[in-house]
């Protein structure tokens, strides 16, 4: 009896000893915190009438899918070539718009129906370090602020699943609206990195326009759009209905007798299209509302026609991310840095934009303005420099100009923690891009846009090599370039260059 007590009490000491370890060991000692990617819009699949003999994905649908929706606009758009009746074609347009997109609109105080859902995400296995990241989606018409509860919520599962106290992650897109809206309820505390890519944090000026209906159609541009950008954004679920409409149109031969009305178009149907799908719609969802930038907004909200009774919630909505996250943006940056986060933030510039708005000439990564997601970058307009007498504004002791004069990085509000990638398309990566980010996740110290010879503040993006170069000084090949670089400084070399672009000039015209 004592012999069996003994033992059990040898047992229960040597529990106790051990116990403090285990709850040490409690913890993963990997020393990789978990990874996740905030996904853009889109990333949560919406049904309607869930579990229902009628259920059908409502977004994003396949463009297959839709298009029997969207077909009548073709034998529309030649039937309008012939008798100008834009009644008649406002009529088809109208209820193509609303048959694809109408059952999206939330209600009058930003809420979804019952009849639509959003799958839920959830992390579902502990592997984690840097092969292996997380995949947070949501709702993208609702308020971001809502989707940034959401994504506490799959924080504290992922740090639950794989026992670590902290987790880093990077957004895409929207998904830097609902990291915002994240760090101004929670803070970042157990956060050790944030890479923002492609994100509208202070908005895009399409949304901006749109919400206050500057609609026109540049013909130049809509073609520069329509080849250079479209084709690649296969993963933007508008720009291939647009791609889908415009292929349909093409082959019917209507594009360019459309293109030849675009503004009697716009002139007869805008007014008509706004009220009955545009309002009703987009003006209900406080997702799209996060892109309108700041100078846009107020005005956007009367020409939206929100009323402050009926739509009081989603006007408060609304408000509480414009003016605590979007408007304090420069502050949340620096809260975060302040709690020890390690912050990035890495976009596009030098592509053409969605051409159906003023905006049209704003440098971009083709649907997000530079200047917004940089957070205040001075940007030149798309194929021009920042003027000849223009000198960088802020820190002059360091160089934030892009060797090409397009940008001047030192008045974003993280000069030395953006980088400018030309002719990087919106949130379109490859292997270059996941080595720079590897090494922002790996280190532990902030790094600088100085830190990294590989890596400096303007890149070019090669796709063709998944790879970046530094960004170069446009060379200026003009003859009178070369003449003005002969005079300079007399060599035989320049003198031949010279004569070689006076011979090609001739040959090419
Ligand atoms: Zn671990």
């Amino acid at each position: 009896m004592k012999k069996v007590l003994s033992v059990f009490l040898a047992v229960v000491i040597m529990a106790v000893a051990v116990l403090p370890s285990f709850a040490k060991s409690d913890k993963c000692n990997c020393g990789e915190a978990p990874i996740i990617y905030v996904a853009a819009l889109g990333s949560g699949t919406l049904t309607l009438d869930e579990g229902t003999e009628n259920e059908r994905v409502l977004f994003r649908p396949e463009i297959a899918e839709i298009l029997p929706d969207l077909l009548p606009i073709v034998p529309a758009a030649v039937q309008l070539i012939a008798d100008k009746n834009y009644d008649a074609f406002g009529d088809v347009l109208i209820d193509c718009v609303n048959s694809v997109f109408g059952e999206l609109a939330l209600d009058e105080n930003g809420n979804s129906s019952d009849r639509v859902t959003c799958e839920e995400f959830h992390p579902d296995t502990a592997d984690h370090g840097m092969e292996h990241s997380y995949y947070f989606g949501y709702d993208f018409r609702l308020d971001p602020v809502e989707n940034a509860k959401l994504l506490h919520q799959y924080i504290q599962e992922v740090k639950e699943i794989t026992k670590h106290d902290t987790v880093r992650w990077r957004a895409s897109s929207m998904g830097g609206v609902v990291t915002m809206s994240y760090i101004r309820l929670y803070g970042t505390a157990d956060i050790e990195t944030i890479i923002f890519q492609c994100c509208p944090l202070q908005g895009t000026a399409v949304a901006g326009e749109l919400y206050n209906g500057l609609v026109e159609i540049n013909k130049d541009a809509l073609k520069g759009y329509a080849s250079q950008a479209l084709p690649e954004l296969g993963s933007d679920f508008l720009a291939g209905v647009l791609l889908a409409l415009i292929e349909a149109l093409d082959m019917a031969g209507v594009w360019d007798s459309l293109l030849v009305i675009a503004d009697d178009l716009i002139l007869n149907l805008k007014d008509r299209v706004f009220a009955e799908c545009l309002i009703p719609i987009f003006g209900t969802l406080p997702g799209i509302w996060s892109f309108v930038p700041d100078e846009y907004y107020e005005s956007g909200k009367e020409f939206m026609q929100l009323d402050p009774v009926e739509n009081a919630q989603l006007i408060a909505k609304l408000d509480f991310y414009h003016y605590e996250v979007q408007s304090k943006c420069a502050e949340l940056i620096a809260l975060a840095k302040a709690s020890g986060t390690t912050m990035y933030n890495v976009l596009g510039y030098d592509m053409q934009r969605t051409p159906l708005v003023t905006a049209y000439r704003e440098t971009s990564d083709g649907t997000v303005d530079s200047k917004y997601a940089s957070m205040g970058a001075t940007c030149a307009l798309l194929g021009e420099t920042l003027p000849e007498d223009y000198t960088q504004a802020k820190y002059t002791d360091k160089n934030f100009m892009s060797p090409d004069r397009v940008i001047d990085a030192s008045t974003c509000v993280m000069p030395e923690n953006t980088w400018f990638i030309k002719d990087m398309l919106h949130s379109t990566t490859h292997d270059g891009h996941d080595e720079l980010y590897d090494i922002m996740f790996e280190s532990e110290k902030q790094l600088t846009v100085f830190d990294l010879e590989e890596y400096p503040q303007f890149l070019q993006n090669d796709v063709v090599n998944q790879c970046f170069y530094p960004v170069e000084a446009e060379t200026d090949d003009s003859i009178k370039g070369a003449f003005d670089d002969l005079m300079n400084q007399f060599t035989f070399t320049k003198l031949v260059e010279l004569i070689f672009k006076v011979i090609y000039s001739i040959i090419g015209a």
